[in-house]
C-alpha cells in the first residue's frame, strides 16, 4: 500500500462526517463466494442468467426455487470477512453519518452485524422472501432457514453425494415440485388463499427497489451537508448505478477511494480527490479505516 496515499486518505477520513460505502461482488470473493458470473455461470447445466428472470419463475417456480435454495446454502456456508466487519463497525459509530449501498445479494453484510438502518441491499437479498400475489405486499427480511421447505431438502448439493469421488460426478436430478411444496405466504394463507413466495432478489428485467433508491437519494441530498467521502469497494466505479453515486458525491466536493484487485488507471490518474487501493478489500478496509473503527479482529 502506498504510504502517501494512505496518509492523505486517512487525513480526509478523520474529518469526514458523512460517508457512503458502495459494495460489489469483489468484497465477497475472499469469503469464498464466486461472483455470479463466475464458474462459467452454470448450475446443473442451466445458465444462471436464464434462471434469474421473472419468466423462468413463472414457467417453473420449483426449478428456480431449487437454484435459489442452492445459492442460499452456498452463501450460508460463507462467513463475513474482515472487510464486512470493518464496514459493520463503521455503521455502528454514533458520530459518523454512514450508509452502505451493496449490490450483493449474499446477505454477508447483514450477517456481519451491520446496522440494518443504514444498509441498502439494492439488488435485494437471497434471504428476503416476497409474496408473488399482486394483492399482497408481504415481505420477510433475513430469513436464514435452510431448507425453507421439506421438499427443498437436498438442494445444498449440486452433485449426487454418491458420485462426488468419481471423475465426472453426476448432477443430482432437478425435482418436479408442486406449488404446495414451495415456500408459502403466511398472510395469504390466513385469508384462505394460497400464494407462493419468491426470492427477494432483483431479477434481470426488473427495476431496482424504489424505496431504497429514494432513501439513498435523501442521504445524498441531505440538509445535514454534502457527502465527504465515498468508498467504492470490490466493484467497478464506472458501471451504473455505481458511477452515478460516485459522480454525485464528487459534484458535492466529496472524495473517492477505490478498493479493488483490479483498478483501471483512468479511474484515478489526473483526478484530484480520488485514491486507489489495489488489492483484497477484505484486507485493505480494516487497515485504512483503523483511525475511525479501531482494530478489527479475525472473524
Ligand atoms: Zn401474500
Amino acid at each position: 500500500m502506498n504510504k502517501q496515499t494512505l496518509a492523505e486518505f486517512q487525513e480526509h477520513l478523520k474529518k469526514s462526517r458523512r460517508i457512503v460505502a458502495l459494495v460489489g461482488a469483489g468484497l465477497s470473493v475472499s469469503s469464498g463466494l464466486p461472483t455470479f458470473r463466475g464458474a462459467e455461470g452454470l448450475w446443473k447445466n442451466f445458465n444462471m442468467i436464464d434462471l434469474a428472470t421473472p419468466d423462468a419463475f413463472y414457467i417453473d417456480p420449483g426449478l428456480v426455487w431449487q437454484f435459489y435454495s442452492w445459492r442460499r446454502y452456498s452463501a450460508l456456508a460463507a462467513k463475513p470477512n474482515r472487510g464486512h466487519l470493518a464496514l459493520a463497525k463503521l455503521s455502528n459509530l454514533p458520530q459518523t453519518n454512514f450508509i452502505t449501498i451493496t449490490q450483493n445479494v449474499d446477505g454477508l453484510s447483514a450477517r456481519s452485524g451491520h446496522n440494518s438502518d443504514n444498509l441498502y441491499e439494492i439488488h435485494g437479498s437471497l434471504f428476503t422472501l416476497k409474496c408473488t400475489s399482486f394483492m399482497c405486499n408481504y415481505i420477510e427480511y433475513n430469513n436464514f432457514k435452510a431448507p425453507l421447505t421439506p421438499a427443498l431438502r437436498g438442494t445444498e448439493h449440486e452433485f449426487l453425494k454418491s458420485s462426488l469421488d468419481s471423475e465426472s460426478p453426476e448432477f443430482s436430478p432437478v425435482k418436479q415440485m408442486k406449488d404446495s411444496e414451495l415456500p408459502q405466504c403466511p398472510v395469504c394463507k390466513s385469508s384462505g388463499t394460497q400464494s407462493i413466495l419468491r426470492p427477494g432478489v432483483v431479477w434481470f428485467g426488473e427495476s431496482l427497489p424504489m424505496q431504497e433508491l429514494n432513501e439513498i437519494d435523501d442521504f445524498l441530498e441531505s440538509e445535514e451537508g454534502p457527502v465527504d467521502l465515498i468508498l467504492v469497494i470490490g466493484t467497478s466505479g464506472t458501471v451504473y448505478p455505481a458511477n452515478s453515486y460516485v459522480d454525485r458525491v464528487r459534484l458535492q466536493g466529496g472524495k473517492v477511494a477505490i478498493f479493488n484487485t483490479d483498478i483501471d488507471e483512468s479511474e484515478i490518474e489526473g483526478k484530484d480527490g480520488v485514491w486507489g487501493f489495489k488489492g483484497d478489500a477484505a484486507e485493505l478496509l480494516p487497515v485504512v479505516l483503523e483511525p475511525l473503527i479501531g482494530e478489527v479482529k479475525q472473524p
